[in-house]
């Protein structure tokens, strides 16, 4: 069975090992080593990455006892190798990891709250807990976390061989996952966190930085917790602060009037297109009663087929309604740049705007449908649009 140095020494990224077997699979070959540095993937976090020998390391994997190292070539066994892991990945890991324990901590000791889910990705990691927590609530839980992790308290791991050994060892475990097979590994921050743990941690709070939750999302009748440690946490308040400097500058004003510059446009925004909703109302009146004249009474039924400018979609389906009568179709176009939108709309009358939808997708090679007495659509500006326009107005005056 291979030797795991990371549970004597989280901080050692190298050793010298032996190959014990080597064997090709889809993605390389897998190389067991008689002792490695690797941690594999495990635990809701990715394994180490690295080098054994000249042989480049993508993944590492638990397979029953053993471990597997995917290697992008084949190391002959009884080879002696040395081993070295990615360090600033492995890390980087370790302070995400370990700031978990105190996040988890800090939810349980002031909300009664439990860690029920981790996961550890290259750019973020997240943390499930079984209730639901307020905005407030969370950040006093990211503040205790900051504060416990500045007190640099040591981390240690000890292992139990049984059940008993562990409950006569007084320590009050936070989480004691089910299922484990002794030794029973407890990883203990120094006067706080206490619970079962297989895998590396920082050897100090104090190394794992900075703890910033930045997303809090409803999880299955709790809460899923994004959160950023170390570095990662640094590099997101500096892109965040690039964010609101750019925000500000479009303002024209600093970074700390920058949210109440936005509210305020927005706020102005809103009333101007209340103002502008009102104008065109008033204008679409106009317009609707200008087109209605131009209507031609077909067999009974008023018909109108007309182009206009600068007429959204929302306008063109109102002034189709506002020109209907008792019994009437009416085909309106728009164009707008080098896009062209219309609106079949009918009343009283049997013809589906669905079905004549698709002569006028034929003819203008636009896209769109609809069903019974509404259907719309658009289609690029061709610049023989007028003809088309006839030709589908003779169509119209022919079939309605
Ligand atoms: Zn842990």
């Amino acid at each position: 069975m291979t030797e795991r140095l990371y549970f004597l020494d989280s901080m050692l990224f190298s050793c010298d090992a032996t190959v014990i077997s080597c064997a090709p699979c889809e993605k390389g070959f897998l190389v067991e080593l008689d002792r490695t540095v690797f941690f594999p993937n495990k635990g809701g976090q990715p394994c180490d990455t690295g080098v054994i020998g000249d042989a480049a390391v993508s993944s590492c994997d638990e397979q029953n006892d053993r471990l597997l190292h995917l290697c992008n070539h084949p190391l002959e066994p009884g080879t002696p190798v040395k081993v070295q892991i990615d360090a600033d990945r492995r890390f980087d890991i370790m302070q995400q990891h370990t700031g978990e324990h105190l996040l988890s901590w800090c939810a349980w000791k002031l909300f009664d709250a439990t860690n029920v889910g981790f996961h550890c990705a290259l750019d973020y990691a997240t943390l499930d807990l079984d209730k639901p927590l307020s905005h407030d609530q969370v950040l006093q839980m990211e503040c205790l976390a900051n504060r416990e992790a500045a007190k640099n308290a040591a981390v240690t791991a000890k292992e139990f061989e049984t059940e008993d050994a562990l409950a006569a060892s007084g320590i009050v475990l936070r989480k004691h996952a089910e299922g484990l097979i002794a030794p029973i590994r407890v990883v203990s921050i120094e006067g706080s966190d206490s619970c079962t743990c297989c895998a590396p941690h920082v050897k100090r709070t104090g190394e794992i930085g900075q703890l910033k939750v930045i997303g809090e999302l409803p999880y299955k009748g709790g809460v899923r917790l994004t959160f950023l440690c170390g570095m990662r946490a640094l590099l997101h308040a500096q892109h965040i602060q690039d964010a609101i400097d750019a925000i500000a500058l479009s303002f024209s004003t600093g970074r700390d009037n920058a949210v109440s510059a936005v509210e305020k446009q927005t706020s102005e925004l809103s009333e101007t297109k209340k103002v502008l909703r009102q104008a065109y109302a008033a204008l679409d009146e106009s317009i609707a009663k200008e087109l209605a004249k131009k209507a031609e009474i077909i067999r009974g039924v008023s018909v109108l087929v007309e182009a206009l400018d600068h007429v959204d979609m929302k306008r063109l389906r109102a002034l189709a309604l506002k020109t209907a009568s008792k019994k009437s179709f009416c085909a309106l176009f728009s164009t707008i740049d080098d896009t062209i939108y219309y609106v079949l709309s009918s009343n009283g009358i049997q013809h589906d705007m669905g079905e004549l939808s698709k002569a006028v997708n034929l003819a203008l090679g636009g896209k769109g449908g609809g069903r019974g007495s509404l259907a719309q659509g658009s289609s690029v500006k061709k610049n023989d649009f007028n003809e088309t326009l006839d030709q589908l107005r003779h169509y119209f005056y022919q079939i309605i």
